[in-house]
């Protein structure tokens, strides 16, 4: 999942206020060919190797062209001038890098950066830059639409309109990183071969592991050595929680952290804010993510958006910190912003600091996000409506 405010924004007005600017955008990447099929961002090392025998190259070319795609950066095959012209123009009739066009922009106040992606078949996601004092972190997006349908959340109003693949998943980090270098930022302090891009987050849209197979070689691929070559430790995959899934998650040997997006305390006001929740009891969410921490040594978040006067009550922080006890997990909470047409408010920085003292008497690590790029269209879904981008197709069944 992402929350609603899950890439630790939250949620925004379609029209950016004072200090932030949105701008449609000329999109400098050249494209390989319009909808050239096989999208190298979705291919591992060894299916690369096999693609290429099967057309008649050599398997080592892959090396180097994937070392092209993520330690280079390159743009399109016409940049990979070790490989001859005869294989490049064989090769751009059926590859490409890039499939997306970015349509739009928009820059917050505090820097942080959205782009929305149009892929060939119309549908847009976001991806979103949050530079940080030490990292800057990819946001990225897991579905087209979601169909979770969270009660609060903007994404959830128009139901899934499709998955994305492997590809469109590892492109959305790659053109954060495009992003990031184009503005000339680093990692404060560090060298200046230093990656740009340090964390990716799945907390767009989406819910990341209801499309898990795409979802999970997306990871593997950003943290190879020959792709992003981003540390596991430093990927986080957020979800609403579902349990079959994160015991799947908990044997893939990947060290990836795990966010559970909890928002109740209890399961009737979870059922009544998350719909997918009507089948998924907090106690089995509970089991599956003290299993994924004993398999994978890596301890669960609770990610909780705080509600004015629907879940932020003494009593919810009482039983919230009862469940991260027991999970042994910190808690992230975040203030939500309200959601033009949706019944719920944003509850005051005086009774969400109360909230997190609740919490932290009882011993739990609590912290309160600062909103990023509020004023950017960044909760997700926010700037995919904005532009119209979405069209409806309300898929809520749950898997
Ligand atoms: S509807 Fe989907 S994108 Fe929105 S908060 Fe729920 S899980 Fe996240």
């Amino acid at each position: 999942m992402s929350s609603v405010n899950g890439h630790a924004s939250d949620a925004a007005e379609a029209t950016p206020p004072r200090g932030a600017t949105s701008s449609p955008v000329h999109d400098p990447v050249s494209h390989d060919a319009a909808v050239a099929p096989v999208h190298l961002p979705g291919l591992g090392l060894p299916e690369l190797q096999q693609w290429l025998e099967d057309h008649g190259h050599e398997r080592y070319r892959a090396a180097q062209i994937l070392d092209w795609v993520y330690a280079k950066d390159a743009e399109s095959l016409a940049h990979m001038t070790n490989l001859s012209k005869g294989m490049r123009a064989s090769l751009a009739e059926r590859v490409a890098i890039y499939h997306s066009q970015v349509t739009r922009q928009t820059v917050a106040a505090d820097g942080t950066r959205k782009l929305l992606l149009t892929w060939p078949d119309d549908h847009a996601v976001e991806a979103v830059w949050i530079p940080a004092q030490e990292r800057n972190t990819a946001c990225i997006s897991s579905q087209i639409g979601c169909p979770v349908g969270c009660r609060f959340c903007a994404s959830g109003l128009d139901g899934m309109l499709r998955n994305l693949t492997t590809g469109e998943i590892v492109e959305q980090a790659l053109r954060i990183r495009r992003l990031i270098a184009e503005q000339g930022d680093r990692p404060r302090g560090k060298q200046p071969d230093t990656p740009h891009l340090t964390n990716v987050v799945f907390m767009g849209v989406g819910e990341p592991l209801a499309n898990y197979a795409a979802v999970v070689k997306a990871a593997r691929i950003i943290n190879a050595p020959w792709g992003l070559g981003i540390g596991a430790r430093r990927i986080t995959i957020s979800t609403i929680g579902l349990p079959k899934q994160i015991r799947r998650l908990a044997g893939e040997e990947l060290q990836i952290n795990l966010a559970l997006s909890l928002h109740a305390p209890d399961d009737d006001l979870r059922r009544e804010l998350i719909p997918w929740a009507e089948a998924v009891p907090i106690a089995e969410l509970i089991d599956a993510c003290r299993y994924y921490f004993e398999q994978t040594g890596r301890e669960v978040t609770l990610e909780y958006v705080l509600l004015a006067g629907v879940n932020d009550r003494p009593r919810h922080a009482a039983r919230l910190a009862t469940i991260a006890q027991r999970l042994r997990a910190n808690v992230n909470l975040l203030r939500y912003n309200a959601v033009p047409g949706l019944p719920y408010e944003r509850p005051s920085a005086a009774s969400a600091h109360d909230f997190q003292e609740r919490l932290r008497q009882r011993g739990i690590n609590a912290h309160t996000r600062t909103s990023r790029g509020a004023d950017a269209n960044a909760a997700c879904g926010q700037l995919r409506r904005s532009t119209g981008s979405e069209r409806s197709a309300p898929d809520h069944s749950p898997v």
